[in-house]
């Protein structure tokens, strides 16, 4: 008997990794207790890696039919470039990155990738192929190295801890008693919102994805933090696809092209110059903006 219980007990162990694999995919995105939308296609390729051109076609979306979310979303983004997605909250901004890494599938038009539908696509090449910093971070109940390296598994200790340092978490490290090895998590240390935010930047450098995703990525670091990290994004965007949701616009001024959303359309497109000279929501949100921040800045100096 004991010589079935053994494999039977590995094949337990085994499961219950497999199960905590996918749990923790589905908590990064909030996805828990939410059923899986999408499944392969039995004819399913491989995505291929390498530069990857993403284009968004007439792309209409609703979570519940009787609610539309996007409607004819028709913009692309060439290999390499960066185009950035501005908005509202609840405009439909971050429901684009969902449906990139295809969470759910459009219900009309369709997101493509080097020219291929993505429901043609395996999940798993498609996700591999995407690196996301999603805008709240859930942490695994594990150490801090396990929720870096997790962008990367196989990565060495020497890449974690760059990763790590790209991300200015090299001081935070030192400073506890643990170090690496501190739980963080549910049951371990409770993290600050930029501090998770830094953990979700270092796995996704890590990870060395085509494609880059930045869902508010630093909506929650401090002015000083987030101009230091803002370097290392702009350099890990740099030859590659890169969609970013901003919030605060000075992130997306140099994308090659910026999109309004606004209640699921495009409401305007086109560089940040020829955004301003327009005189519209964009340069609307720009003055709100540069307003807010000398206001902040007398604040700080008084
Ligand atoms: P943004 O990122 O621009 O703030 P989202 O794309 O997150 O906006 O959401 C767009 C709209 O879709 C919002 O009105 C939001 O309430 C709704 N929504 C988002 N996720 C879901 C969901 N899982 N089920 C139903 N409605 C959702
Ligand atoms: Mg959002």
């Amino acid at each position: 008997l004991i010589q079935l219980y053994i494999p039977l007990n590995f094949l337990g162990v085994l499961y219950r990794e497999i199960r905590q694999a996918l749990t923790d995919i589905e908590r990064m995105f909030g996805l828990m207790g939410t059923h899986r939308e999408v499944a392969d296609a039995p004819t399913a390729g491989a995505l291929a890696r390498g530069p990857a051109e993403v284009r968004f076609e007439q792309v209409g979306f609703a979570y519940d039919p009787s609610r539309p979310i996007l409607h004819a979303v028709d913009f692309c983004i060439p290999a390499g470039a960066t185009v950035a997605v501005v908005g509202h909250s609840g405009s439909g901004k971050s429901t684009l990155a969902r449906l990139l890494f295809r969470f759910y599938d459009v219900q009309q038009g369709a997101v493509r990738i080097n020219g291929q539908d993505i429901r043609q696509l395996t999940q798993d090449s498609l996700r591999a192929a995407i690196g996301i910093v999603p805008q709240d971070t859930v942490l695994f109940n594990d150490t801090l190295f396990y929720n870096i390296q997790y962008g990367r598994p196989e990565a060495s200790r020497e890449e974690v801890e760059a990763a790590a340092r790209a991300a200015q978490l090299q001081d935070f490290i030192a400073r506890l008693p643990d170090g690496w090895q501190t739980r963080v998590g549910e049951r371990g240390l409770k993290l600050s919102g930029g501090e998770k935010q830094r953990v979700a930047i270092a796995r996704t450098l890590l990870k060395n994805p085509d494609i880059l995703i930045f869902d508010e990525a630093t909506s929650a670091l401090d002015s000083k933090t987030e101009k230091a990290i803002q370097a290392q994004l702009d350099a890990a965007a740099r030859g590659r696809t890169t969609l970013i949701i901003a919030h605060r616009l000075s992130t997306v001024m140099n994308a090659d092209e910026i999109i309004v959303l606004d209640q699921g359309h495009i409401l305007e497109r086109g560089s940040h110059a020829e955004l301003l000279a327009r005189g519209g929501a964009y340069a609307q949100m720009w003055a709100l903006q540069l307003e807010e921040r000398a206001a902040e800045e007398e604040q700080t100096a008084a």
